[in-house]
């Protein structure tokens, strides 16, 4: 991959996670004094007579207002969530099946507090029951993400450990929630 295709995660002027760019649209921002680099995180880019800082995240000078509309819930957004990790044996596996914490039939939503990741043996073994009839316990309780747009940044944040302080939710490999 090349360097300027590489991701940039935008923070808005109040440090909220915004969006993730490129490299290279990072650089007009920063030049055209949009934005200011807050880490480099990758090194230098040489040119004949300068050296520019390689940014991984960048800060707007200015507030930018938008709308924070409610995350849909898809399962890739659960397993998202759940960080691809069974909530019951909390096995990481991409093997997964939703599960309904307390079963539709019973009167179970669809919705964010009430859907997990389950590996399919757990899933099996829950089977129609709610956890506690089931002898299940949660790894965590389902939470709703406070952000809509964590689907932007979530897929990033394996592999950019640097921009995980600025995204809310992520908090290491316990396993915790949303603060
Ligand atoms: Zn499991």
């Amino acid at each position: 991959m090349a360097i300027t295709t590489l991701p940039v995660l935008v923070l808005n002027q109040n440090y909220e996670p915004l969006n993730v760019c490129t490299v290279r649209r990072a650089f007009v921002l920063v030049d055209r004094g949009k934005a200011e680099i807050l880490e480099n995180g990758r090194g230098y880019l040489h040119s004949p007579t300068a050296l520019y800082d390689i940014p991984s995240i960048i800060r707007l000078m200015y507030l930018i207002s938008r709308p924070r509309p409610q995350g849909r819930l898809t399962r890739r957004d659960v397993f998202l969530r759940d960080r691809f990790t069974c909530q019951y044996c909390a096995k990481k596996t991409k093997d997964l099946t939703l599960d309904h914490v307390l079963p539709r039939h019973r009167g179970g939503g669809h919705d964010w507090q009430n859907v997990v990741a389950a590996c399919k043996s757990c899933n099996h073994r829950k089977a129609g029951r709610t956890p506690d009839e089931a002898r299940m316990r949660l790894v965590r309780d389902p939470f709703q993400p406070p952000y809509s747009f964590f689907r932007t940044f979530y897929p990033y944040l394996e592999s950019q450990s640097e921009w995980r302080k600025f995204v809310v939710g992520w908090d290491g490999d316990d396993g915790g929630g949303f603060a």
